[in-house]
């Protein structure tokens, strides 16, 4: 991908709307938008004001005389550095219909523009300073975002409240290495700022930061992310039927014949503040039906690989050898899991024996998947379980990202070995490296120290035309 090109793509959504944005950016803007648009007041792109609307016509760039008009449309022109991308950029808005966006956009790429690809616009103001990756990445939630939750976090983030805290961490980390090269450098000149007492101290300090940003990533990976929850149970319990009313529709059938849920069924669901990434499961039981054993397989694994189960129960009848099982296998996986006593509206008292087998739960609700009742008692259970009320998601500083987070527990193991080597009285020529490392780890969260191919595969969730 050349970075020197100038670039175009339509930035609304395909479709047919009321009006569409065709974005031009890069060093060629204006004069290719000037091959295309012909404005009412005979003024050139090139000699009209900063972020001023102009009103014209489009053409072909070989229609010379501007005989045949495309469509009649308003022109904005950005002057570099004042744009999203930090270059020179023009926006041109068409009248939003399908065949008169194409052709408008066919126009601005016959004139000299490339197509730009997914997420080009965003990285180009990555590369010029305008964003830092942090702000880019909640740039893509605020697209993504379903819930008032994920909307305040990816506010928050493209606000720079992360990039904030990143560089006052990454800043203090850089003047105790720039002590530690004084020291090293000059060693019979006093030049460092700082005693190793002091470095050690601000080590300490800025771990202790690193460790409260990481502390957050349980609240912001819950909303952002979502949480990877499985919900599991005997045959009959109301497996399916507790999915479809999570997610509000009818997405899995539901009947009384055994074994109806055979392959796993995904789907994604906002629930409080978290965002649960479901799937519904085959009922735990013996069979001899090969397609339903596979489908029972497949439930194990998904137990294995979630962080939250939901294992649901028919509160109206005694519990079986395979909810011990699955109780047993819950209880082994030391995962975080809610017992859902479900049918409670038949108004059968749970038996003592499943009251029992729920203690080994984190926590138990109960549920009538037919009426609905109950769930906003589990919506309150999950958000007290994965989302800290003291976070406030627009203005507080919260990592949202599995790239974000394991950059993070990098540096923390790093500084972590960097203290007690200095605690143990190794020299600062030692100490340094881990210091050095811990530091470059820092830089990849906001992105100052990351690779290409790192940049490249993130900005590749972007639509073209953002
Ligand atoms: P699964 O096999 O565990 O997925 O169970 P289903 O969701 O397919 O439900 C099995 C049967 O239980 C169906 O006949 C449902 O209508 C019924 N059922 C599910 N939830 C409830 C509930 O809350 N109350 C009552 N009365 N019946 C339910």
């Amino acid at each position: 991908m050349n970075l020197l090109d100038t670039i175009a793509a339509v930035s609304t959504p395909y479709g047919k709307g009321g009006v569409a944005l065709i974005r031009i950016s890069g060093d060629s803007a204006i004069e290719i938008a000037d091959r295309v648009f012909a404005a009412r007041s005979g003024k050139r792109l090139c000699e009209c004001e900063h972020a001023k609307m102009v009103y014209g016509e489009i053409y072909m760039p070989d229609d010379r005389d501007r005989h045949t008009g495309i469509d009649d449309v308003m022109a904005v022109v950005f002057r570099a550095p004042h744009s999203f991308t930090g270059e020179e950029t023009v926006e041109i808005s068409c009248h939003g219909g399908i065949l008169v966006t194409k052709k408008v956009l066919s126009a601005v790429l016959l004139a000299g523009a490339r197509a730009a690809q997914a997420g080009e616009f965003t990285r180009r103001a990555y590369v010029s300073g305008k964003l830092k990756l942090t702000e880019a990445e909640s740039l893509g939630d605020l697209l993504e975002a379903r819930s008032e939750s994920q909307l305040a976090l990816a506010r928050g983030g493209m606000k720079g409240r992360l990039s904030k805290k990143m560089s006052e961490l990454y800043e203090r980390l850089r003047s105790v290495l720039t002590s530690i090269y004084a020291v090293i450098d000059f060693p019979d000149e006093d030049l460092s700022e700082m005693s190793r007492e002091e470095m050690e101290m601000h080590l300490c300090e800025i771990r202790d930061g690193v460790e409260a940003l990481k502390a957050t990533y349980g609240t912001g990976g819950a909303v952002s992310e979502g949480i990877p929850t499985v919900i599991c149970g005997r045959t009959n319990a109301g497996k399916s039927s507790v999915y479809n009313r999570i997610l509000g529709y009818d997405a899995a059938i539901v009947t009384d014949v055994e074994g109806t849920t055979r392959d796993v069924l995904r789907e994604t669901a906002i629930v409080g503040k978290a965002t649960l990434l479901l799937s519904d499961t085959a009922g735990l039981r013996d069979t001899d039906d090969k397609v339903e054993s596979i489908g029972i397989e497949r439930s194990i694994r998904e137990i294995e690989g979630a962080e939250l189960i939901l294992a649901v129960f028919d509160a109206s009848r005694e519990p079986t050898e395979d909810d011990a099982m699955l109780c047993e296998r819950i209880a082994e996986s030391g995962k975080p899991s809610v017992a859902l006593l479900n049918k409670s509206d038949l108004g059968v008292e749970p038996s003592a024996k499943l009251v029992e087998l729920c203690a080994r739960f984190s926590r138990t609700v109960s549920v009538s998947a037919a009426t609905g009742d109950g769930f906003d008692e589990l919506s309150k259970v999950i958000d007290d379980m994965f989302i800290d009320g003291d976070i406030d998601m627009e203005n507080d500083a919260v990592v949202t990202g599995a790239r974000q987070y394991s950059a993070l527990c990098s540096c923390c193991e790093l500084l972590l070995r960097a203290i007690s080597d200095m605690r143990a009285g190794m020299s600062l020529d030692a100490c340094c490296v881990g210091v050095e490392c811990a530091m470059s780890a820092l830089g990849e969260v906001d992105g100052r120290e990351i690779g290409e191919e790192i940049v490249a595969e993130i900005f590749s969730h972007f639509c073209v035309g953002k």
